[in-house]
């Protein structure tokens, strides 16, 4: 097979991979053979004596085509329409790209070609343009945290750390998912479920039967907060199921906290190893917050006003709690039943109501497409090309009457796709070799039946304008090189574009385009709209409160502090919450440390705190649109111009700086949320 074709390598404007001339080991095959091309490019780069100049970052931005590109279609298309095979490839992959990525990053020969370049530049011998400096620079920064300057004692033991972290972590998510199935709360009594609606119950019982239990089994989600908590009305069920949630995680065969305490150790030896002072310094230098220092200096801005503003809400919902449980005292297992009974009173729509208002293809191309339309002059064309599963459909982008990418959107769920929604890259924008970017856009809607569209929720919409800010972030690079370009951006930046576009879902003259009843065509009810709109701050401070505490947990574990023994964590929690000033019994951090899956089992250790910096940039660039008109194509152009174009071409924050001539003030996060 000739995969540089199949894949679409060398070919300049745009270019499809060949989904449907693709077999599921193709993927393999190709992903091997884009190895072996890289390996052999970098050899024999490595192996060059002449002085280097600038062309080596071509040389090394070409090397990894064919593999990034194979890479990116596998990962995408496994995400979205998975089967057995797939599985396996990717198991069987994991390993070996492990393996060659060390291989590329250890190798002193090659670093050394670029630290021989970065010695010219200084010299002066060799001139960059500013963007060839940027790429040198991140470059050499990758080989260092890979550890390439140390020495072979030193290389030994990363090695050993790495093996070890990746195995404890894989280790804490199993037994993180297997503990919470065994915290199921056991139901015997069907009065004990008063409240909840038949649906509800007849899941409960359900959960039971799997379990082979008698009666009702109430099952956890991930987070501390339990939905069930919403509706069920007798005290004694929710103080069982809120107690089963916060104390997950230290039985038997689940008990995480051996495998969270080592992970802690390793993690803390390993920045060392590397030069930083702790893991939290690590992951810092990695961002574009860049040190611990700042992080928990934006922290210690918001955390104090998000318990303020729960209190506030503590206070209201006290009152209410009184009138409905009188003489009891309000606890944390009460907060969400009495905010749900509060909400019964307040004339939000439910999703039952909206859905009719909010078929997919309307939204998309009266809301989504018409908000880049008047932002940035984009226009979409239904173009027919074969996708990475049957339901894609695919739009070409124009601006100015010129294709600037393409768009891939699969809108509905399948048994074989991943829950939630994301966006990938499948061709990164570039100037190297002229590519067009191809982005896609994964939602999980319900297919509709013959006849009917899709309908949306509320918050699928806002998910689907929070994803196409993805999108619009790889459509709209204009940058040189592939490795710099769209969204390959730090991971405390990379929600930031997104976030932004969702500000166009409430913006009213989008919504009176794309909410319309889809068979009368009649508009959102007005009072619908200011009720929504008014929603947006209720509960404000629970969920601040819940979400920065936890932030502060993270970092408190990976600030290299004397790690407790397995019957001090709750102290340790307890300890750091307090010098946080975030310890509220009436909110528990949104993860208590023994089910903390995002860092202890996923990419967000020390990084939890990602989501908070992209919302300050966010929340600030909302108030920049805001002050200078709102939706219309000057805007955009700045915004394009300034942010979306330049990817990680610069220092992220120089295009945030460049678009408000300071850094992001955190303010506008506080006013947004109502925290102040
Ligand atoms: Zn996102």
């Amino acid at each position: 097979m000739n995969y540089r074709e199949l894949f679409a390598i060398d070919a300049p404007g745009l270019a499809v991979p060949a989904f449907g001339s693709l077999k599921d080991d193709d993927y393999l095959a190709a992903i091997r053979q884009g190895m072996e091309e890289k390996k052999t490019a970098l050899d024999a780069l490595a192996a060059e004596t002449a002085a280097p100049t600038a062309e080596i970052l071509e040389v090394w931005e070409r090397s990894g085509r064919l593999l990034e590109r194979a890479e990116m279609c596998f990962y995408t298309l496994k995400d979205s329409d998975s089967n057995e095979r797939l599985d396996e490839i990717d198991a069987i992959l994991a390993p070996e790209l492990s393996r060659f990525s060390d291989s590329i990053w250890l190798d002193a020969k090659l670093y050394s070609r670029f630290t021989a370049l970065d010695s010219a530049v200084k010299n002066g011998e060799v001139q960059l343009s500013a963007e060839q400096a940027w790429l040198l620079s991140e470059i050499l920064r990758g080989f260092r945290r890979a550890g390439v300057e140390l020495d072979a004692e030193g290389r030994e033991r990363l090695g050993e750390l790495n093996a070890r972290i990746a195995s404890l972590e894989s280790e804490f998510s199993n037994k993180v998912v297997a503990g919470r199935v065994a915290a199921a709360v056991h139901i015997e009594n069907e009065s004990e479920l008063a409240g909840l609606n038949e649906e509800q119950i007849a899941q409960a019982r359900e959960a039971a039967d799997r379990r082979g239990w008698d009666g009702w089994a109430l099952e956890l989600v991930n987070t501390t907060g339990q939905p069930l908590l919403d509706s069920l009305d007798v005290r004694a069920t929710r103080k069982r199921l809120f107690e089963a949630s916060v104390m997950r995680g230290r039985e038997g065969e689940n008990d995480t906290r051996p495998v969270l305490l080592e992970l802690a150790k390793l993690r803390d030896e390993k920045a060392k190893l590397l030069g930083f002072e702790h893991y939290a310094a690590y992951v810092a230098s990695d961002g574009c917050v860049k040190t611990t220092e700042k992080v928990m200096e934006l922290l210690g801005q918001v955390a104090e006003p998000s318990i303020r503003a729960a209190e506030r809400e503590a206070s209201e919902l006290r009152e209410l709690f009184a009138e409905l449980e009188p003489g009891e005292e309000f606890q944390a297992w009460d907060w969400q039943w009495t905010a749900a009974k509060a909400r019964e009173a307040s004339p939000v729509p439910t999703d039952e109501q909206l859905a009719p208002y909010l078929p997919f293809e309307q939204v998309l191309e009266q809301g989504v497409f018409a908000a880049a339309g008047a932002l940035y002059g984009l226009e979409f064309v239904r173009r027919e090309v074969e996708g990475y599963t049957e339901d894609c459909r695919a739009y070409e982008v124009a601006r100015d009457g010129q294709v600037i990418g393409l768009v891939f959107f699969d809108p509905y769920a399948r048994p074989t796709k991943g829950g939630g929604a994301w966006m990938t890259q499948l061709v990164m924008q570039d100037e190297l070799d002229s590519e067009l970017p191809i982005v896609t856009n994964n939602c999980n809607l319900t297919k509709p039946t013959a006849g009917k569209p899709a309908l949306m929720t509320w918050d699928q919409v806002q998910t689907l304008f929070h994803e196409f800010g993805h999108d619009l972030h790889g459509l709209l690079s204009r940058v040189r090189y592939p490795s710099l370009s769209g969204t390959n951006t730090p991971t405390d930046f990379v929600e930031y574009p997104s976030q932004v576009n969702e500000i166009w879902a409430w913006e009213p003259t989008l919504i009176a385009r794309y909410a319309r009843h889809w068979e009368s065509g009649e508009p959102l009810p007005d009072e619908w709209i200011s009720a929504l709109a008014a929603s947006k701050q209720v509960g404000a401070g629970y969920a601040a409160a819940e979400t920065y505490s936890a932030m502060l947990l993270d970092q408190a574990w990976h600030q290299g502090a004397e790690l407790p023994d397995i019957d001090g964590i709750d102290a340790f929690e307890k300890a750091a919450l307090q010098r946080f000033k975030v310890d509220y019994p009436l909110v528990p951090p949104r993860y208590r440390t023994c089910y903390f899956t995002h860092i202890w089992g996923h990419g967000y250790a020390a990084g939890y705190y990602s989501y908070l910096f992209s919302e300050v940039l966010d929340a600030d660039t909302a108030a920049w649109f805001g002050e200078n008109g709102g939706l219309k194509r000057e805007n955009g152009q700045v915004f394009r111009e300034k942010v979306l174009s330049r990817g990680n071409s610069r220092d992220v924050l120089e295009s945030f700086g460049d678009l408000r001539g300071r850094e992001a003030d955190a303010k506008y996060l506080l006013e947004r949320r109502a925290l102040v």
